[in-house]
Parts: structure tokens; C-alpha cells; sequence
């Protein structure tokens, strides 16, 4: 075994020289490129500003005659890099016109913080908006869309291209200008919900994007790895009952720790044990086996007021403000007001903090940004920590990650870790080595991991008499103007990991004589990246700094995933507590620690991704279908067939598949045809001497002399357009209930799949089945809605809204009549032979 795993190292660091070897060939290759774009320079410099905007359009109309993207590119690049240098009085160094190309291609370009990656992007932007279908900027907070939107705004417009910012809180008319712009800029956040909220709109011209084209992301890392576990998500409020969360809550206060449940940290999750809390449970609520089917619901409260309380923590996880639970941002330490946990562990909480339980939501959309960002043509990405997570943006998102070199070379010293046996000796240490560095005028900049942390250490600052800066501001805009300021002399600033992401850190006067911005690290996060993104802060474009990270055996990270060898090491070392250990064993313990949380993490993306992917499908099948209707496709032969369909299954119904017409039930074939087509629906059927095809024939002729009428009634095009509008309502109501079914069955699935069958297979096929039904039941109301449609007569002035009242009104007394189904079973339901098992898999299963 030892030999195998030696032999694995080896490859792999061949591997990694290869591809090491790869990256550098690759840049040599572009560097040609690059040198081909500056030196254009001095035929590009002598041109007015007139015939450089002029330029613009001679690429647009050579793209239109045939040539590409890539044909242009060196002359276009040239002229970004002229009109930049006129318009905000910078040129683009060598190493961002390598940047932009790799961006052009579709690639992520790792560019050191303060490399200038805002000014990359306008070449690959411009570049790609001149045929005129639209490029997306995305970055992470609307302070930095805004910024970048004026800032490289300037840029474009002196290229006389358009550009548009969607922030949160726009009008329409705002929102649509702004992404029928040339160049958008915007959040990750902002163009996912404008993408959920264009697939719920009735008329196409609600819509505010246009199809996705070419984006790129910033802070690309954060946006596709960070957030990829949070899906967005739109809901509504739902209509269950918030009592069964006290109750809950109260119960399960009363249980004890490693006698009725036992905490699985690494796991997240939190247990029952089968001799002491499971027997509770089932005594206190009264019921046999709480793993029964019947007590999903009762213990899936359970299990999430076990997180709630005995997980989840106050003041890390979360806080609670004016009678509110408001989430932190695991990365940033920011408080996410209005975002809450899902599948109601957020109302366990409530109920934890004694607070107003809140009515669990419905989501009405959701998607994940994986899946969100994959839909464009083409996608790039850069920030200044991708290496590590190179697999996974290779295998999710087909991207490579190219290491672009630094303008400047880098001087900054990194030193090793100092590692404490003890917490507190490690605050103590980091407290005195603040001081000293403060002393000198050095500003430091201290990384923690959360808000509370970032609080003890500004208490123990203060009693040594340190003016500081904690960073813990609701507001990017005044985070941003903070640290912003952590490079002037003197300044020691305390933030969370990533806060104030994406600014610039300059050097005040004198700094640089001091050894420039000093980073210390409080304690190493989960994934060495954001730990990268940390040091990255300090020693830009070339400037002195350094960095140091503090640990003690004591943090989470090393209690939870470093080896015991570590342990036993440091031990028979038996050092005081505020000594620092210094020894190379340790910090590679530590990496190897965050490299099997690294692993962790990217399977639980993988995990979310696997599930989202079996939505993915069904939801570009729904919306897809909806873009065909939205777009003003006649849709009346397709409720044609939709008709003929529902009047093929009733008859089988009905007539059970048999050549003797006494055993059939006409008159409940009627009954039933009048439920489903209208009151109207009348016929005198004789029945003897009549064959299948020809009660069918009698079916059909009725049915359309109905609709026809109903046609003739309301208007032939007002009728087409009704038929869109009620097969859209329809088609919305039926799939937001089934996002809500593919949760719950997502929730339930391991405890359904029992034996050998891998859940996500599980819930593949079940997911299918539910898809079906759904499709099934979209077909019957549609036909539904539209055979008993009555239309108020009395003129109303906008169009679109007198449609809408047609369908919402009629929606009550749809309600009222549900089809019957004559001895027919759901097919859930279990089946009516007594096998006990559900229909669809016995007697219903050849349906
Ligand atoms: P990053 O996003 O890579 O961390 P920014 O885009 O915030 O870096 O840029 C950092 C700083 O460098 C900004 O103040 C920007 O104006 C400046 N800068 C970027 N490119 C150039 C350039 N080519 N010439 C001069 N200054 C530049
Ligand atoms: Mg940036």
C-alpha cells in the first residue's frame, strides 16, 4: 500500500511538472501575439480620436463580411490599449494584453491582486461585443459593478460602444436598457435572478436579457466554487403551519448530549441515538417508528432542530437582530439580511432563538450558478487564486486555468506559520506581534474567519492601547473605502477573510521604508485559496510585504482534520503555550488537512451538482417549451393533440380496453368528459351498435364545435393568444409545485433508497416519473382552462391585463372540479390489489 501511494506522489508531481512546463510553453505562444499588438502601437497612436472611434465600426462591418474574432484580435486589442490610455490615462502592460487574450479564449487568467485585472477585461469585452449580441461582466458586489461599469465605462464610450450596470432595484425599462447595452456589468446574483424572473414572465417583451452570449466573471473562484453550494433561489410564501417548530424546538431542548444524540462535526449532522433519543422521540410524539414514511415530516423537523440547536452557532453562523435570524457569510463574515436557510432549517432556528417563526417559503425558481453560468456561449473567468481548484473548473465548466506572470516580480516574503499549542497563547502571540509591527509605523492588516473572532481581538487591541479598524461594515461601499485605506502608516485593520474583496490597497508615504503592508493571518480557512487571497493583499505591482500566518492546535481546522501524529509530535516537544512551534512536519500536516477539506468540499459541489443536474434537464425542457410559446408560436395544434390525447386515455378509462360495448361505462365517460371539456359537453349516444372509433368520432366532433364556438365567441387571434397565456399559467403553476416535490423527494431519497441503489440514481428515475406526471397533468388543465373559459365582456383598455383576468378568475372554480378518475389510483397511491407496494410499480405499471 505505502508503495502504491509513493508511486502516486511521483506521478503526480511529474504531472504537475508537465503541466507546469505547459502553462510556460502556452505563455510563449501568446507572448507572440502580444508582441504583434504592441507593435501596432506607434501606427495606432498617430490616429485622431475621431479615427480611432472610427474603428469600431470598420471591425464590425469586417466581422459581417466574414472575418472572425480571432482575425481581428491583434488590431483590436491595439486599439482598446490606445483608446484606454486616452480616455483614463492607462496603457495595458504586456502581461494584461496576455491576460485578455486568455480571457478571449475562454479560459480563466490567474492575475495577482493589483495586477489590473479590471483593465484586462475591456479587451475581450470590446473585443466580443462588436457583433452586437452582448457581453456580461460579472462581478461580486454591486459597489463593484458600479465602480467598474464608470471607471472602464469610459473606455467604450470612447470606442462608441454602449455599456449598462444591473444592480439591484432598477425599474424595467432600466433593467432592459441595460442589458441591451453593447457591455453589461453586474452581479452574479442580478443576472441569475433576472434570468429565473424572465423565464415566470407571460409576454415576451417582459423580458430583460437577451439570450446569454459571452461572459466574464471576476473574483471567478468565489462566484463558480464559493457560492456553487447556494443555489438562488425565488419563493414565495408558502402555507404550512410554523407550530410543529416549537414544539419541536422545545423537545428537543430537553435532550442530552452523547445520551440521546450524539454531533458528527465533520459530518455537519447531528444523530439521534437509537437507545435514548429515538425512543424519546417516539414516546413524546406518540408513534411506533419515526423512520416510517408516514413520520417524514416529524422527522425532518427533528433532524433540523438538531442542527439548529446543537450545530449552528450564534454570532458565527448566525445573529439575531431585531427579533431576526440573519445569516454570515461563512467567507466574508457579512450579514446576509433577507437570504435565508433552506428546507426550513432557518425556521428551526427562529424557534432556537425564541424569535417569530416565520411561514416556511415556497420556491417558485431556483438553479444553481453552475448551471446558470454553463448555459452561455462562451464563459471566462479571472482572479488572482484558481490554480488549486484547476480540476474542478476543468471538469464543471470545460475551463483551464493559465498563470499569467506579474508585471512587477514579486518581492513579498511569506514566512513560515507559527503554530501555538493553545489558543489563547496564540492571541496573546498575535497581540504582540501587532504591537511590534505597529511600533514602526508598518501597517498590518489582520485576516480572521469570523466576526466574533475579529471582536476578541479588537477587545485585546484596545486594552494594549491599539488604534485599529474592525471591518465589519453592512456596506461594501464603506467596507471598500476601509481597506482601502489598511496600506497608510500606523493603520492596523482587522477583517474578515475576504471582505472588501476586489479593492485596491495602496502604500501610504513611508510605507514602503518599513517593509510595506504586513499580513497576518489569525487562522488558516478550510481552503488554501482563500488563505492565497488573504496574503495576495499585501506586495502589489512590485511592492514590499510580508505575511504570517498564526495557528494553534487548538483551531477548528486542526482539532477536526489534523492527524493525531501532529498532535503527538507537538507534545513530546512540550513546549510552554506561547511559544511558537516552528517545524516542517507541522505545516505540512496543516496543508494536507486543507487539502482533505479541499477534496471534501469539491465532492459535496459535486454531490449538489449531480442532484441540480437532473432539475437542470427538466428545467430546459420547461423552459425551453416556454420560449416557443413566449416567442408567439401558435401553439392550437399542439392543444389539438393535447385533446386528442385526453380523450384517448378517458376512453381506455372507461371502456377499459374491451370489444364489448356493455362493459362500458358511458355514462361515466361522460360525467368525466364533462368535468374535463365543460358543462356543455352533451351527448346522446346511442348506444347500441357503436365501435370505440366511433364514440371517439363523436368526442372529437363535440369537442371542437366547443372550442369552436368559444373561438367564434371570443375572437380568433385573442383566442390564439389566450391559448399562450393559459398554457404558460399552467405550465408555471405545475412546475413550481414540482420543484417543490423534487425536494422533498431529494430530502426523503435516503431513506427511500434502500439495498444497493446509489440515491442520485434513485432520485433520477423518481424524478423522471414525477417529470412525467407533471407533463401529463400540465396537458389535462391546459385543455381545462381553456374549454371552460368564459370571457367578461366589458372593455378594458390594456390588453395583456384583460387576458390575465380572464385566467385568474377562472382559477377558483377550476379548483372546485377536479377531474375524477374513475377507480383509477394515483401513481403514488398505493395499489388496490393490497400488494402494498404503489401502483405505478404493479398493477398500474404498463400505463
Ligand atoms: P486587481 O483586480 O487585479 O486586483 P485592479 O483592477 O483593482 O486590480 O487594479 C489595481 C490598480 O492598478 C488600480 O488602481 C488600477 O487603476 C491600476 N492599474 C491597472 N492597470 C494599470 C495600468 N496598465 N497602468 C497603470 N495603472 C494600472
Ligand atoms: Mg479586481
Amino acid at each position: 500500500m505505502k508503495f502504491i501511494k509513493k508511486l502516486e506522489v511521483k506521478k503526480l508531481s511529474i504531472l504537475k511538472k508537465i503541466f507546469g512546463d505547459l502553462d510556460d510553453k502556452e505563455i510563449k505562444k501568446l507572448m507572440k501575439t502580444v508582441q504583434k499588438i504592441e507593435d501596432l502601437e506607434p501606427q495606432i497612436e498617430i490616429l485622431s480620436d475621431q479615427e480611432l472611434k472610427n474603428k469600431t465600426d470598420e471591425f464590425r462591418n469586417r466581422l459581417s463580411a466574414g472575418e472572425t474574432e480571432d482575425d481581428i484580435l491583434v488590431e483590436a486589442f491595439a486599439v482598446v490599449r490606445e483608446a484606454a490610455w486616452r480616455s483614463v490615462g492607462m496603457k495595458h502592460f504586456p502581461v494584461q494584453l496576455l491576460g485578455g487574450i486568455v480571457l478571449h479564449q475562454g479560459r480563466i487568467a490567474e492575475m495577482k491582486t493589483g495586477e489590473g485585472k479590471t483593465l484586462v477585461a475591456t479587451l475581450p469585452a470590446y473585443l466580443n461585443a462588436l457583433k452586437g449580441e452582448g457581453v456580461h461582466v460579472v462581478t461580486v458586489n454591486d459597489y463593484l459593478a458600479k465602480r467598474d461599469s464608470e471607471n472602464m465605462g469610459r473606455v467604450y464610450e470612447f470606442l462608441g460602444l454602449t455599456v449598462g450596470l444591473v444592480v439591484h432595484g432598477l425599474d424595467f425599462g432600466e433593467k432592459q436598457n441595460a442589458y441591451n447595452s453593447d457591455i453589461t456589468y453586474g452581479t452574479n446574483n442580478e443576472y441569475g435572478f433576472d434570468y429565473l424572473r424572465d423565464n415566470m414572465v407571460i409576454r415576451m417583451e417582459q423580458r430583460v436579457q437577451r439570450p446569454l452570449n459571452y461572459a466574464i466573471i471576476d473574483e471567478v473562484d468565489s462566484i463558480l466554487i464559493d457560492e456553487a453550494r447556494t443555489p438562488l433561489i425565488i419563493s414565495g410564501s408558502g402555507d404550512k403551519s410554523t407550530k410543529l417548530y416549537n414544539l419541536v424546538d422545545n423537545f428537543v431542548k430537553k435532550l442530552k448530549a452523547e445520551i440521546d444524540f450524539t454531533i458528527d462535526e465533520k459530518a455537519n449532522s447531528v444523530v439521534l441515538t437509537d437507545e435514548g433519543g429515538l425512543v424519546k422521540t417516539e414516546k413524546a410524539f406518540g408513534i411506533d417508528n419515526l423512520a416510517d414514511m408516514e413520520n417524514m415530516e416529524l422527522s425532518h423537523h427533528i433532524n433540523q432542530a438538531l442542527r439548529a440547536n446543537f450545530l449552528m452557532k450564534r454570532d458565527k453562523d448566525y445573529v439575531v437582530n431585531n427579533g431576526q435570524v440573519v445569516i454570515v457569510d461563512e467567507f466574508t463574515g457579512r450579514l446576509m439580511p433577507g437570504r435565508r436557510y433552506s428546507n426550513g432549517l432557518h425556521q428551526a432556528i427562529e424557534a432556537k432563538e425564541n424569535v417569530k417563526v416565520e411561514r416556511e417559503s415556497k420556491t417558485l425558481a431556483t438553479i444553481t450558478f453552475q448551471n446558470y453560468f454553463r448555459m452561455y456561449k462562451k464563459l471566462s473567468g479571472m482572479t488572482g487564486t484558481a490554480k488549486t481548484e484547476e480540476e474542478e473548473f476543468k471538469a464543471i465548466y470545460n475551463m483551464d486555468v493559465l498563470s499569467i506572470p506579474t508585471n512587477k516580480p514579486m518581492i513579498r516574503e511569506d514566512m513560515v506559520d507559527a503554530v501555538y499549542k493553545t489558543e489563547m497563547g496564540k492571541f496573546q502571540a498575535i497581540v504582540q506581534e501587532i504591537k511590534r509591527r505597529h511600533e514602526i509605523g508598518q501597517p498590518v492588516l489582520v485576516g480572521t474567519i469570523s466576526i466574533e473572532r475579529s471582536e476578541v481581538l479588537s477587545k485585546m487591541l484596545k486594552k494594549e492601547g491599539v488604534t485599529h479598524q474592525v471591518l465589519n461594515a453592512k456596506y461594501h461601499e464603506k467596507e471598500a473605502e476601509i481597506i482601502s485605506m489598511a496600506g497608510q502608516k500606523d493603520a492596523v485593520t482587522i477583517s474578515t477573510n475576504m471582505a472588501g474583496r476586489g479593492t485596491d490597497i495602496v502604500l501610504g508615504e513611508g510605507v514602503k521604508e518599513v517593509g510595506g503592508l504586513h499580513i497576518l493571518g489569525t487562522e488558516r480557512h478550510e481552503s488554501r485559496r482563500i488563505d492565497n487571497q488573504l496574503r495576495g493583499r499585501s506586495g502589489r505591482q512590485g511592492d514590499p510585504g510580508s505575511s504570517q500566518f498564526f495557528i494553534s492546535l487548538e483551531d477548528e481546522l486542526m482539532r477536526l482534520f489534523g492527524s493525531d501524529k501532529i498532535i503527538g509530535l507537538v507534545d513530546t516537544l512540550g513546549l510552554p503555550e506561547d511559544v511558537p512551534i516552528e517545524n516542517k512536519m507541522l505545516s505540512k500536516g496543516i496543508e494536507n488537512a486543507q487539502k482533505k477539506v479541499e477534496g471534501r468540499n469539491f465532492d459535496i459541489r459535486k454531490h449538489v451538482l449531480q442532484y441540480d443536474n437532473v432539475m437542470n434537464k427538466q428545467r430546459e425542457i420547461i423552459y425551453a417549451q416556454r420560449k416557443t410559446v413566449l416567442e408567439g408560436g401558435d401553439i392550437h395544434d399542439q392543444i389539438l393533440k393535447m385533446l386528442d390525447g385526453l380523450i384517448d386515455e378517458s376512453l381506455n378509462l372507461y371502456t377499459g380496453f374491451s370489444e364489448h360495448f356493455e362493459e362500458w361505462d358511458l355514462d361515466g365517460l361522460k360525467e368525466h368528459l364533462r368535468l374535463l371539456l365543460s358543462d356543455e359537453f352533451d351527448i346522446n349516444w346511442d348506444r347500441s351498435g357503436l365501435n370505440r372509433d366511433e364514440i371517439k368520432n363523436m368526442i372529437n366532433k363535440k369537442a371542437m364545435e366547443i372550442i369552436d364556438n368559444k373561438e367564434e365567441d371570443i375572437g380568433k387571434e385573442r383566442f390564439r393568444d389566450l391559448e399562450r397565456v393559459v398554457m404558460l399559467r399552467v405550465v408555471d403553476r405545475k412546475w413550481m409545485d414540482h420543484i417543490d416535490d423534487m425536494e422533498q423527494l431529494k430530502q426523503g431519497i435516503g431513506l427511500r433508497a434502500y439495498g444497493q441503489i446509489d440515491p442520485v440514481v434513485a432520485y433520477t428515475n423518481e424524478g423522471f416519473d414525477m417529470f412525467e406526471e407533471m407533463t401529463h397533468n400540465i396537458q389535462e388543465d391546459t385543455v381545462k382552462y381553456l374549454f371552460n373559459m368564459e370571457v367578461r365582456k366589458e372593455p378594458v383598455q390594456e390588453k395583456a391585463n384583460v387576458l390575465e383576468n380572464v385566467v385568474t378568475n377562472k382559477d377558483e372554480s377550476l379548483k372546485r372540479d377536479p377531474v375524477v378518475k374513475k377507480d383509477k389510483p394515483g401513481r403514488n397511491d398505493p395499489c388496490p390489489c393490497g400488494s402494498g407496494k404503489k401502483y405505478k410499480k404493479c398493477c398500474g405499471r404498463n400505463e
